[in-house]
């Protein structure tokens, strides 16, 4: 099972004239990170002496109510919000996963995916664990608790060394928030200032929705604990590699928020304005798909001098379409999802631009809204390059064979989707949009487009699929 989804973590100093509520900050926090799961969503709250936790299938504002966030007093909090890939989700697997031992109790939120999650689980059972879930979440708490009796730091830096993948982790015991982040930085994690206290998140807006102030991202391969004595940081030892997710850029994140120190909606105009550079046509008005689409239009609006307008109209009210279990559902809800302006296309040559092709569903669906609603002509333009292969780190790109591009040419796929051309940005302008942002040179994983991962993947042979 793989799983993208949103963290965050709260800590208040705690004080003795107050009852603690740090959980209304993390339903705030997981709130604004609501478009990175809407399956399942928890709560863990820890005030000193014991961890409670309130967990629910649905999305936040469905899982929690005012009774349940009185209830969930104390001075740390830890919270996640799923998106569970596989279609099939089951209570056992909403997050965070709690457990009590002897020696304490752990609450821990994951986002990621772990690559050697069988053979972790394996050696785990032959010595006596037993699990409840199918989730490689699971896995990491119970080698957490395992060398507990070594102390927090050491069993933290002892499974973190263990597992291969990718994680971004927000773990809370009785009266200290952790966090960490993969050798690769593959996931996202940052750090904010709370009046009274820290907190850390999947994403900056998490920290802008509580009110708090940015800090800084957490480093590849970083741990940071926080307690009463402030925010300690260190790394555990292996040689990192920035790695993070380009992904992360194209589609999952929002835009409002700074990932690696590259904001967001800033990565997409300039993806935007590439794409016009690389794949011009003569059109009459741009517009984007919204949400992910709409910044790399705008981009691509001022770059050709082509006027952007709204052009499609979204349903707020419906969930992201992958949520759609069979094929045939989910081409069904593309025209619930979305409609067209008719003002704004009808007799025009339109282009219409979107962060990615994944199945092909989206935009062949497009296609005909805009040609119902009277466009003349229709040119599709994508903001990141083919998706061919399929992510191993938390993404949900499908297995290869239901990836459009990845065994179809650009001429079959526009003529699949009916367009009257079709065309990607490359991958060198991707990496360029990127570093005219930020002329440090990162590295990013991007396995979805090219097939090379930072990780290999066990019973893959140089990260491809047999
Ligand atoms: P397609 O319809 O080609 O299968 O998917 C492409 C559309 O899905 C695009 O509009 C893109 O914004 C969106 N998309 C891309 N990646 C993901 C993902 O991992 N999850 C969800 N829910 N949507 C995605
Ligand atoms: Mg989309």
């Amino acid at each position: 099972m793989k799983e993208k989804c949103g963290v965050a973590g709260i800590y208040l100093r705690p004080s003795e004239h107050e009852v603690f509520q740090a959980a209304r900050l993390a339903y705030f926090a997981l709130y604004s990170l609501q478009h990175r799961g809407q399956e399942s969503a928890g709560i863990a709250v820890a005030d000193g002496v014991r961890i409670d936790a309130r967990k629910g299938m649905g999305l936040v504002a469905e899982v929690f109510n005012e009774e349940d966030l009185r209830s969930l007093t104390g001075h740390i909090a830890c919270a996640h919000a799923l998106y569970s890939t596989s279609g099939a989700a089951t209570a056992d697997h909403i997050q965070p996963f709690v457990i009590r031992s002897k020696l304490g109790g752990i609450a821990l939120a994951h986002n990621g995916n772990l690559v050697n999650y069988e053979q972790l689980k394996e050696f785990l059972e032959e010595t006596g664990s037993t699990f409840l879930s199918h989730s490689d979440t699971e896995v990491i708490v119970k080698l957490i608790a395992k060398s507990y009796k070594k102390g927090l730091e050491r069993a933290l830096t002892d499974t973190i060394q263990m597992i291969k993948g990718s994680f971004a982790l927000v773990v809370m015991t009785e009266n200290a928030l952790i966090g960490a982040r993969d050798p690769n930085g593959i996931r996202p994690l940052c750090l904010g200032k709370l009046h009274n206290g820290w907190m850390l998140a999947s994403e900056s807006c998490a920290v802008d929705a509580v009110g708090g102030e940015f800090v800084r991202d957490i480093s590849p391969g970083e741990i940071v604990i926080i307690n009463d004595d402030g925010v300690l940081s260190f790394e555990f030892g292996e040689r990192t590699a920035k790695r993070t997710c380009i992904f992360e850029y194209v589609y999952f994140a929002r835009p409002d928020s700074v990932l690696d120190t590259i904001p967001v909606q800033e990565a997409r105009l300039r993806m935007g304005a590439v794409l016009a550079r690389e794949n011009p046509v003569d059109a009459d008005v741009v517009l984007g798909v919204p949400d992910s689409g709409l910044g790399a239009a705008m981009g691509y609006s001022a770059a050709s001098g082509i006027p952007y307008v709204m052009g499609i109209v979204k349903n707020k009210y419906i969930g992201r379409t992958f949520i759609a279990p069979t094929q045939d559902t989910r081409e069904k809800m593309v025209f619930v999802k979305h409609n067209a302006l008719k003002s704004d296309v009808a007799g025009k040559r339109v282009i219409i631009i979107d962060d990615s092709i994944v199945r092909g569903t989206t935009c062949k669906r497009l296609v005909q809204v805009l040609r119902n609603a009277g466009a003349r002509e229709v040119h599709f333009r994508i903001s990141s390059p083919p998706v061919r292969f399929p992510c191993y780190f938390g993404i949900d790109t499908p297995c290869r064979a239901e990836l459009i591009s990845s065994a179809h040419t650009e001429a079959e796929v526009r003529d699949e989707i009916g367009a009257d051309s079709l065309a990607f940005i490359s991958i060198d302008g991707m990496f360029e949009a990127l570093r005219s942002i930020s002329p440090k040179t990162y590295g990013y994983c991007k396995g979805c487009f090219t097939g090379e991962y930072p990780i290999p993947f066990p019973g893959e042979l140089n990260g491809r699929r047999l």
